[in-house]
């Protein structure tokens, strides 16, 4: 039986991580960054392991050369051995983007952004699951930036992007805090959900809370449109009642003064636990000179992402609208 790209490096990220993991007395996830970073420099770095392990270790790495393996091959490798891992540590707010969508954003981003290259900014990066989709995706010259408080998974992150040799400037903070990074062209995100309990810091905020604790997906919002060039592109991926919840009196203002909505795409309801959990995709444009509303924004109610005949007449219509309002 012939096996396939992916499971031969799912097996080589899993058994090698497996050992360091018994070794370095580490949880499974760490182990896995540091299989990665040894794979990436070509030898064991992890100076505390004995020399049966080392062994061990280098007769796996001789065996799997990475530039025989598409970086698509490579992320989707990495993504799985990250999935096992945080079976072991379930933490709701931390998943990772699945591909079905990572793929979809990164046809959007495609088909809105004109210019040959460009600066993009991916401020809840994670693992750098949906950033690499995207940019493997890509057919532009993309500068990017990633920003994740989570110190693991930004390793994580990081690893990721050197095995598919990306290079993301990555920042290791609280998105919310002020950032230093120069304006961008275009923001992906898939967006923490929820309450942010910093509210000293959400007061610097036009979308803060009257009273209690912010969201921070709108804050998020906003903090994504300071950072954003007039008349860039933002895809967020957002909880479906977003118009509707309390706060959201204060968004439609934000909106109106500073953003077009240019699209909004309903995730399929059976991708989530239940329908409360539901997202969709958020098209905005910040507003700038000679930035125009689209005639009508693209607004689509997406079937099951496996639903091949179903998704090709999305795709036709999601075509015309592009011919129709972006030339
Ligand atoms: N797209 C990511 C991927 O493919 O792995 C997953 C994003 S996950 C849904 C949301 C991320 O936001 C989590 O990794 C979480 O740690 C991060 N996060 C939550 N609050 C944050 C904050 N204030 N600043 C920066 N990152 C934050």
């Amino acid at each position: 039986m012939k096996i396939s790209p992916v499971e031969q490096l799912f097996t080589l990220f899993n058994e090698t991580a497996v050992l360091l993991q018994e070794e370095l007395n580490c949880t499974y996830l760490e182990a896995l960054a540091e299989t990665g970073e040894n794979l990436f420099h070509g030898s064991v770095l992890q100076d505390e392991l004995s020399e049966l392990t080392v062994k061990r270790l280098e007769k796996q790495y001789e065996q799997h050369h990475l530039e025989k393996f598409s970086n698509e091959e490579i992320r989707k490798a990495y993504q799985l051995v990250i999935l096992k891992g945080m079976k072991e540590s379930v933490q709701p707010n931390h998943q990772m983007t699945p591909d079905s969508v990572g793929m979809l954003v990164g046809y959007l981003v495609e088909r809105f952004m004109k210019q040959p290259s460009f600066r993009l900014l991916d401020p809840a990066v994670g693992t750098g699951n949906l950033l690499t989709t995207v940019l493997n995706h890509l057919h532009k010259k993309v500068a990017s930036v990633g920003v994740e408080i989570d110190d693991l998974l930004i390793k994580l992150a990081y690893v990721n992007a050197n095995l598919q040799e990306h290079s993301i400037e990555l920042f290791n903070q609280d998105s919310l805090e002020p950032l230093f990074i120069d304006p961008v062209d275009a923001v992906i995100g898939d967006l923490p959900v929820g309450f942010y309990p910093n509210d000293v810091r959400a007061l610097d905020y036009q979308l803060k809370a009257n009273e209690g604790h912010s969201y921070a997906h709108h804050l998020f919002i906003e903090q994504s449109v300071r950072h954003t060039a007039p008349g860039g592109y933002l895809f967020l991926i957002m909880p479906n009642g977003l118009f509707e919840s309390k706060q959201a009196g204060k968004l439609h203002e934000f909106f109106k003064e500073n953003v077009i909505v240019q699209g909004l795409l309903q995730l399929p309801t059976s991708m989530f636990k239940n329908k409360n959990a539901a997202k969709s995709i958020l098209i905005l444009q910040k507003m700038g000179e000679g930035v125009l509303p689209p005639k009508q924004a693209l607004l689509v109610d997406l079937p099951s992402l496996s639903n091949m005949t179903e998704m090709d007449k999305i795709l036709i219509q999601m075509e015309k609208w592009f011919q129709e309002n972006k030339g």
